[in-house]
């Protein structure tokens, strides 16, 4: 086997080679502590601030909103906890009365997690329903809306099934009642164009490693005007004392580098990649029959291609991807023997018989036409030896 096709990029990226050499210098000789008075010290300090630009240059922000993190779940947890502790309604007599959260039925583990945590420790969360193609109406948070909503999170993009959501609408709806809104977007960082000011959004999480950056690096976009955040980290006074701990020089270099190749030629990239998942779409929907497609058709990331192969299940049929060297993930995870449908497609209403068939491919910067021919070659009969079982 030598073929290596990898269709998993919303999992994760290969770094980007121009990162990687942008990276090394900070990782040898240029090891300076940006908090150091001295040359290594100034040195690693202007760097930070140089790609911070870059980072807040992909969301149309401005730098001094970018707070560096080790990635999306912190991101995600630290825009969370960090807005919700520090904007809690104080009960009468100790009571505790958190106050009231809105985020969808969709959202990554890290965001869904973090509201769980908190229902726990005193506020109250709505998680609301998605429609079929997984879209959260904004008449329904609309409708969720209550006197005391502090915060309502609800992701730009899904990294299962690619759809985008109305954030610009949701935001729209919040402002007018004062509500603060955060969303998850670190799939559409680098695939789709961002722009804080036009989405209307009060804070915003962002990864690397899903944009050809490294992994273990993200942000979390704090709008000017929000005063009160709880650090999730306290010690130093580094990031705007917002987040203690010696920056991750490298990582950072890495993410402003890859935040900027992505802005130069997203729309090359995203009209190249879209024609590519198109393509696999249409042969996918010509060869092989009884299949559904997951996710919204058209207001869907550009590299994201999500389907359930009825009568099939889909770890099978990607683990014989697999063997032939082409890598997917399912819309299904085995743990521990028991299958786990996934908490996104449910949401969406498809039966359990049609999620356990689902594959997502999700292309990348990597993929050419002819991964797509090689794949076409060899899936239909994979799927009929699979429907076979
Ligand atoms: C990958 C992902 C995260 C988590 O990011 P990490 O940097 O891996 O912690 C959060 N949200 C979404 C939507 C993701 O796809």
């Amino acid at each position: 086997m030598s073929r290596r096709i990898y269709l998993d990029n919303n999992a994760t990226t290969p770094i980007h080679p121009e990162v990687l050499d942008a990276m090394m210098p900070y990782l040898k000789d240029d090891f300076g502590n940006p908090s150091s008075i001295h040359q290594f010290g100034r040195k690693a300090r202007v760097k930070v601030d140089e790609y911070r630009e870059k980072v807040a240059a992909a969301i149309c922000a401005d730098p001094a909103e970018i707070i560096f993190t080790s990635g999306g779940s912190e991101s995600d947890n630290f825009a969370i906890k960090g807005y919700s502790w520090a904007n809690r309604k104080i009960g009468s007599a100790g009571s505790r009365c958190g106050g009231h959260i809105i985020t969808s039925s969709i959202e990554h583990p890290a965001v869904l997690e973090t509201c769980r945590y908190l229902e726990k420790n005193g506020f109250r969360v709505t998680y609301l329903p998605v429609d079929e193609y997984g879209i959260t109406d904004p008449s329904d948070v609309e409708k969720a809306i209550e006197k005391d909503t502090i915060l309502i999170s609800i992701h730009h993009s899904n990294n299962e099934v690619g759809t985008i959501e109305p954030i610009d609408e949701i935001s729209g709806i919040a402002k007018s009642k004062g509500i603060v809104v955060h969303t998850d977007a670190v799939q559409s960082l680098g695939k789709v164009p961002l722009d804080v000011n036009k989405l209307g959004v009060d804070l915003m999480s962002l990864s690397a490693h899903k944009l050809y950056g490294p992994k273990g690096v993200g942000a979390t976009y704090i709008r000017k005007g929000i005063k009160n955040m709880y650090p999730l980290i306290s010690g130093g006074s580094q990031e705007m004392k917002r987040r203690a701990g010696t920056e991750n020089v490298a990582g950072i270099i890495g993410f402003g580098k890859a935040c900027e190749i992505a802005v130069s030629d997203i729309e090359k990239e995203s009209v190249r990649i879209a024609g590519l998942r198109d393509k696999l779409q249409s042969l996918i929907i010509e060869k092989i029959p009884d299949i559904k497609l997951n996710g919204h058709p058209v207001k869907r990331l550009p590299n994201t291609l999500n389907i359930s192969f009825e009568s099939a299940e889909g770890e099978t049929i990607a683990i014989n991807l697999d063997l032939s060297g082409v890598a997917v993930s399912t819309g299904s995870a085995c743990s521990s023997g028991a299958i786990e449908p996934s908490h996104i497609l449910l949401a969406m209403g498809i039966p359990l018989e049609t999620i356990y068939g689902s594959i997502r491919f999700s292309l990348g910067r990597g993929n050419t036409l002819e991964d797509v021919n090689y794949i076409m070659d060899i899936l239909p009969s994979i799927v009929n030896r699979v429907r076979e079982i």
